[in-house]
């Protein structure tokens, strides 16, 4: 089995692979040394022949605290392989920090979610903004009951995480009232909204997920393929890339007036409110 130094790559079941963010002192918050772990081990589960179910899960206590903004490993761009960009991280301005976000955030859940096998979210405790990015790129679901999901972004001045699928994840109305509040999601709320596949008690978790993944693992590797392409290809014509790339701009322009009123890429005031439960 592949090692990597913030994931745990394992085979729990005949043609299925689990990856399993493992940061559990930080709430596995995504820092760029778990970004590329996690994108060499799908790569790796993508490219492994006798693979054909990859799961997705966390370290307890929670699935994902969101981006690690706090730097985490202090490694950058330079001791990593770019992978879906040309560069320009370090240049000043804007322009810098779009690049960026372009490669470890909006690129990668974009490579992520195009894998051509089906993956599969296994969610317990919180996910938190980033996390949400992380378990929408997976092709289905499965949701702990203590569960709970939350953007509270628009707290500190920007317009949503930056794979912004809210509303085809949970309706236009509900996406807005998520993004307005901050409130948390329930795992049941989910479910109902149609983001969750399954809610289950958390000591099953990964015991329901590995039967839904063994289950999906007996098709064909070639139709399920091309299944998820399919599904993929009918959100596409309903235009969902574009409207994401769309929003992407906007989110750029609410870090470009934060920088110029703060001296910093979110607004400080709702700082606090990072990662708190509190809200919750
Ligand atoms: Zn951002």
């Amino acid at each position: 089995m592949p090692t990597f130094d913030t994931v745990l790559y394992d085979m729990p079941a005949q043609h299925v692979a689990r990856i399993t963010q493992n940061r559990p002192e930080q709430r596995n918050a995504q820092d760029i040394q778990l970004t590329y772990d996690l994108n060499a081990a799908f790569d790796h589960a993508a490219q492994d022949d006798d693979v054909k179910v990859i799961i997705l899960a966390g370290s307890d206590p929670h699935f994902s605290a969101g981006h690690d903004l706090r730097g985490g490993s202090g490694k950058t761009h330079n001791d990593f392989p770019v992978v879906g960009t040309w560069g320009g991280f370090g240049l000043p301005g804007q322009e810098g920090m779009m690049a960026n976000e372009e490669e470890v955030y909006l690129g990668m859940c974009r490579r992520w979610r195009n894998i051509p096998k089906p993956t599969i979210a296994q969610v317990q405790g919180k996910c938190i903004a980033g996390g949400l990015m992380l378990a929408w790129v997976c092709d289905l679901i499965v949701a702990s009951e203590d569960a709970a999901f939350q953007d509270p972004v628009v707290g500190f001045g920007v317009c949503g995480v930056e794979y912004f699928a809210h509303p085809w994840e949970l309706g236009a109305r509900k996406a807005k009232e998520m993004l307005f509040t901050s409130d948390w999601i329930s795992a049941q709320e989910a479910h109902r909204l149609g983001m969750v596949n399954h809610v289950v008690p958390r000591d099953q978790l990964g015991e329901f997920t590995l039967e839904v993944a063994k289950k999906i693992a007996t098709k064909p590797s070639f139709a399920l393929k091309l299944t998820k392409e399919a599904v993929n290809q009918s959100l596409e014509a309903q235009g969902q890339w574009t409207a994401m790339l769309s929003v992407f701009n906007l989110h750029q322009l609410c870090h470009s007036h934060n920088t110029q009123r703060f001296g910093m890429a979110i607004d400080p005031s709702g700082a606090p409110q990072f990662g708190s439960r509190a809200r919750g």
